[in-house]
């Protein structure tokens, strides 16, 4: 088998009401689908993240970029397609967009191989479980949504079935992001697991004021609290509070997680497989995170294609512990995918049982919400 052709599927569904995190007003999800083309007539279907700028520089990294270091190769050659492109893209990339866009391309190249191989994904991997614990990724802040409103939205979140949820935090003065945790907490009982995501908005010392504060609430994690850069300011907030410290979503490669992890910066280590160098890579970052003990729960905030393909990679490792499910509208997630994923009744998700990543576009949806 050997690819013929790699192309950029750019989508975007303009919302109906924005929302906001500490750091990004949303009004749009934009997500970049890769496709891959083979002379055997399968193709594999990939997402490389474009969060942080335009969606044409994603799919043109893609197409121009990483396309030629795998057009005409044989699909199962990934660690040496991975490593050629790695390499031969350096001086241009390392992280940033061109890690994203060939996090796109050795995702589809995963699709392909399970295609081939008639199985699920996380089985080709190496299977560690068949479902995943879900969270619901929700709680940004809104026009009108007040600390009662964000407890409403959570308690929904529980009766749909989650039996974990996160908020976001750091967008507003500590004084009242804290009095949205106590309208939470108070909402949903002392047992379930609340995790607070700053986005990376607050400095050391405020860093330092509110995971202490937060410690009342007993929440399962503190994701981003300060900059990615402050390796050792995070490292700092980590060592004043017993709060497990999550990050970095905006973090890529292996060597940009192994200075956090010497550094005891995180507890929790948070890669995306659109984002961080693919599943291939993904699976190095969690290797090496649980050297250390850590788990690996990663960062899923995209399309359908972006939810299975973590799922995958989530299942197939020992040290996943949670599935992040955003839960705000798009029909870019699970519309896009045709159902293949859903929450059960215990708040698990099962893995899709079709081969490789288990979903088929929904042609409707992509002509629909398709950009050029
Ligand atoms: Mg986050």
């Amino acid at each position: 088998m050997k690819i013929t052709r790699v192309s950029a599927i750019p989508l975007r569904y303009p919302m109906e009401k924005p929302i906001w995190d500490a750091q990004h007003f949303i009004p749009a999800r934009t997500a970049v689908l890769v496709q891959i083309e083979t002379d055997s007539g399968l193709t594999g279907v990939g997402e490389s993240a474009c969060f942080g700028g335009p969606w044409e520089t994603t799919a043109t990294l893609v197409e121009k970029e990483i396309a030629p270091y795998y057009v005409g190769q044989d699909p199962f050659l990934v660690e040496k397609l991975w490593t050629a492109t790695y390499q031969g893209t350096i001086q241009h990339g390392r992280r940033g967009a061109v890690i994203a866009a060939l996090s796109g391309v050795d995702i589809a190249v995963w699709d392909l191989i399970g295609k081939a191989m008639g199985r699920p994904l996380y089985q080709v991997l190496g299977a560690f479980t068949d479902s995943v614990p879900a969270y619901a990724s929700g709680g940004f802040y809104s026009e009108g949504k007040g600390a009662s409103e964000l407890a409403s939205e959570v308690a929904g979140y529980l009766k749909q079935g989650f039996t974990a949820a996160k908020i976001k935090l750091g967008g507003l003065a500590p004084a009242a992001d804290l009095d949205r945790v106590a309208a939470v907490r108070s909402a949903i009982g002392p047992d379930v697991p609340l995790m607070v995501d700053a986005n990376s908005n607050w400095d050391v010392p405020t860093a330092l004021k509110m995971v202490r504060a937060l410690e009342a609430f007993d929440v399962a994690w503190v994701e981003e609290p300060v900059a990615p850069d402050d390796i050792e300011g995070c490292a700092r907030v980590a060592a004043a509070t017993w709060l497990p410290i999550a990050g970095f979503e905006q973090e890529t490669t292996r060597f940009g997680f192994k200075p956090f992890i010497l550094a005891q910066a995180l507890q929790i280590v948070q890669p995306d497989v659109i984002w961080a160098g693919g599943i291939t890579e993904c699976r190095r970052i969690a290797a090496l995170a649980s050297a250390w003990n850590l788990a690996c729960v990663p960062h899923v905030f995209s399309s359908g294609v972006c939810l299975a393909a973590n799922l995958h990679f989530i299942a197939s490792i020992p040290n996943g512990r949670w599935l992040e499910h955003d839960c705000n509208p798009n029909p870019l997630r699970l519309e896009l995918i045709g159902g293949a994923i859903a929450l059960g009744k215990d708040g698990r998700v099962a893995l899709p049982q079709g081969p490789g990543l288990g979903v088929e576009l929904d042609a409707g949806i992509v002509q629909r919400y398709r950009l050029a």
